[in-house]
């Protein structure tokens, strides 16, 4: 029997949760249903074996057979290396690690069980690493699924957890069983036995099948994705579609100029100046803010430039609030178009605010947007974590008093204490950075429940029908041409072995008075490794270059001192600016010329444009130089060489993403855009464009008729995240 505790009173602290239950948290899988719908990467069959005459290399195969022989091998690497002979032929095995029970168990004369991809190469077929066991015993009844992991959560503990949730979720059917049967989904078992073949499938399911998600089974969970994802979106338009912003349009009553401070005031100013297109119109004495502006800048607007312009300007001027994306590649000269889109509302008397992810960059763009607006005499405040605390009071108590007509800094813009007089316009820069919490949280920061537009950046650029297609809940801008008189960027691709070759040629740069960025890569599960390399890099670069400045910059220098070295950077007082950190590098210094990213393998395609697009921003030729390395292995992969092949070849950012799509696949491509959790699990928008379209039909239908079966569907599959997802 249990006895109760005497004193109740004083919680327990709660326990610590193990390794494995804290890395299932990492994974999100907290709920019966998340880990039911953590469904196998792939499968293995453990239901045959197979003899080594018949396999072929880069297959994975599970062998029976006897070892004949078992050495440690001590020069070079210490490696453990046995061979199995299974009457057909034989194997090598390697192992780098091992135990001494291992090693015993794979001692002469032992019969074993093996499994592992098999390899080619000069010492016959190789297995590195298998998995292994004493020979004999039962074969396995179904495909085994593999679940997507990570360190210290192994297979075994994860199929069991799943198992759990899988007894424990609630696995009834959402979708009413009349529309399954319009994407042929009907006579298919329901959602319950969907799921269990799909994590225990029977050995009679094609491998490929299963593997290429073409199943039915899979179709129904893809469907099923599909479906979650356009009525979350699609509530989430609704619902804005219900709320009010200010419209933020000058009303003109003849020669002076009022502002249309009263949300309410929504007849006769906004029709007018929507109907005039770009500019917001006011008498022809007192010119716009905007106009003010555009007549001051040093250049003209490029034709895309312009209509993006007047895409915005249009929902500013609607009672409902803008949900826009704002896309054009790397310097295609977003930042015009959001100072632009900000004098709009500060013409109508509102506030706006710019938030941007680092620091570096937001006081670049403060600087820019002072000199541009300053003039004009309009007011600009300044919040980071960093600034000292009076300098803060300061800044809160102009924003709070309306003074700050627009507001620019880092994540500090959406912190508690910031109080907006009357916030009409929230520009996010470079969104994908910011988590969806941080965008929801500015969206918050409501004034007279009157929500702010919201006008988001992005140098990554989503190919136009997928964009269509996929977000059903915002509108997109594209600047799709860049400013005039840009000399296009050269890139190579060159060998590691060829460094000497790449400082020489730093060397004739500095003497033109170039100036030169080096990114080394950021190397997500070790830090420290990351900010070794980049020291040594840094210090190698020094010795070869003796009297060049060479800066450093990385993510744990306090934030001063990245300011101090930024601003020499940018000042031109130092060379060559070697930098670890990816996010650092949103910034504009057209003198730099020549990019140098090493390990340039190790990044992905729409990074590698990222930072490529910080050179060729003035009118010199300028060059990107992608440095890679092998490591041990005797060519890159193929992924790696194409994805370095798509930079030599193209400069332009939606090729590149086009590029992207096709070595990565869609899922992949949308899922790293959305701010580091992946929307699409299972579905891909492109090669499940049948089941998108369906879905997009089906939601709107689900909304009207079934609303309690479409809320079980949504956070069935997206739980917490449904709140986010409206961001
Ligand atoms: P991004 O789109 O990457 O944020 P920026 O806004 O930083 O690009 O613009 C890149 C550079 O191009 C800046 O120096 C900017 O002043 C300049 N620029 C922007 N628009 C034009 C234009 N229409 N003509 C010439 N230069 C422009
Ligand atoms: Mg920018």
């Amino acid at each position: 029997m249990l006895t109760l505790p005497v004193k109740p009173a004083v919680a327990s602290p709660p326990k610590p949760l193990s390794g494995p239950q804290k890395a299932l948290r990492k994974l999100g899988l907290n709920r019966a249903i998340d880990l039911a719908l953590h469904l196998p990467l792939r499968y293995e069959d453990e239901t045959r074996l197979v003899k080594l005459r018949d396999v072929r290399e880069g297959e994975v195969a599970q062998i029976e057979g006897t070892v004949r022989h078992s050495e440690v091998k001590l020069g070079g690497t210490r490696q453990l290396l046995v061979t199995l002979d299974d009457g057909t032929g034989t194997c090598l095995l390697r192992f780098f690690t091992f135990y001494p029970s291992q090693q015993k168990a794979l001692a002469v004369g032992n019969p074993l069980r093996v499994r592992g991809e098999i390899r080619g190469g000069f010492a016959g077929l190789t297995m590195m690493h298998p998995a292994f066991k004493a020979a004999g015993g039962a074969l396995a009844t179904a495909l085994t699924p593999v679940y997507p992991t990570m360190a210290g959560l192994p297979q075994a503990y994860l199929r069991r957890a799943v198992d759990a949730g899988l007894a424990r979720a609630d696995l009834s059917d959402t979708i009413p069983p009349d529309y399954l049967s319009q994407i042929g989904l009907q006579p298919l078992w329901n959602m319950r036995e969907a799921l269990l073949f799909l994590h225990y499938p029977t050995p009679d399911a094609t491998l490929s099948a299963m593997e290429d998600h073409s199943h039915p089974a899979w179709q129904r969970l893809k469907a099923e994705e599909l479906l979650a994802q356009q009525l979350s979106q699609l509530q989430a338009k609704r619902e804005r579609a219900a709320l009010r912003a200010p419209v933020l349009g000058r009303v003109t009553l003849g020669d002076a100029v009022a502002i249309s401070a009263q949300p309410w005031e929504l007849s006769g100013p906004a029709d007018h100046a929507a109907s005039s297109g770009f500019a917001v119109s006011a008498d022809a004495a007192t010119p716009t803010l905007h106009e003010r502006l555009l007549a001051t800048l040093p250049f003209q607007l490029t034709a895309a430039q312009r209509r993006v312009c007047e895409e915005i300007t249009h929902d500013l001027l609607q009672n409902v609030p803008m949900h826009r994306l704002l896309q054009g590649d790397v310097g295609s000269g977003k930042t015009v178009v959001a100072a632009l889109a900000a004098t709009v509302c500060i013409d109508a008397g509102w506030q706006c605010a710019l938030m941007a992810p680092t620091e570096i960059l937001a006081t670049q763009h403060f600087a820019k947007l002072v000199s541009w607006l300053a003039p004009l005499g309009i007011t600009v405040a300044w919040l980071t974590g960093s600034q000292k605390a009076k300098e803060r009071r300061e800044m809160l108590a102009l924003i709070a008093s309306g003074q700050a007509q627009l507001v620019i800094g880092t994540h500090a813009i959406i912190q508690d204490k910031v109080q907006f007089s009357r916030l009409a316009l929230a520009i996010i820069d470079e969104q994908h950075r910011f988590g969806v919490a941080q965008r929801l949280a500015l969206r918050g920061k409501l004034v007279d429940a009157l929500e702010p537009h919201l006008l988001m950046m992005t140098a990554t650029p989503i190919p136009r029908t997928l964009a269509m297609s996929y977000y059903a809940d915002l509108d997109v801008s594209t600047i799709d041409e860049l400013p005039p008189g840009r000399t296009p960027i050269i890139t190579k691709v060159v060998n590691d072995a060829r460094r000497g070759e790449v400082v020489e040629r730093i060397r004739v740069q500095i003497e033109d008075g170039r100036q030169i960025y080096w990114v080394c890569p950021l190397i997500e599960e070790s830090e420290a490794l990351d900010l070794t390399n980049a020291t040594e890099t840094h210090a190698q670069l020094s010795a070869a270059l003796p009297g060049v400045r060479v800066g450093l910059l990385h993510s744990r220098m306090p934030v001063a001192e990245k300011r101090a070295v930024m601003s020499l950077f940018t000042g031109g007082q130092m060379a060559v600016l070697v930098s670890t950190t990816v996010i650092e590098v949103g910034v504009d210094v057209p003198n730099a010329s020549l990019m140098v990213i090493e390990h340039a393998e190790r990044f992905g395609l729409s990074q590698l444009h990222q930072l490529r697009g910080r050179v060729g921003r003035g009118a010199a030729a300028s060059a990107c130089v992608l440095l890679y390395s092998t490591g041990d292995a005797p060519r890159l992969s193929e992924t790696a060489r194409e994805r370095l092949r798509a930079m030599a070849e193209s400069n332009d950012g939606f090729e590149i993403a086009r590029r992207d799509l096709e070595i990565r696949g869609p899922g992949e491509f949308m899922g790293a855009r959305q701010s580091g959790a992946a929307l699409l699990r299972f579905a891909d928008v492109v090669l499940d464009a049948n089941l998108l379209a369906w879905a997009r039909e089906l939601a709107p239908v689900m909304l009207d008729r079934y609303p309690s079966l479409a809320e079980k569907h949504v956070l069935r599959w997206l739980g917490a995240k449904a709140e986010y997802l409206k961001a």
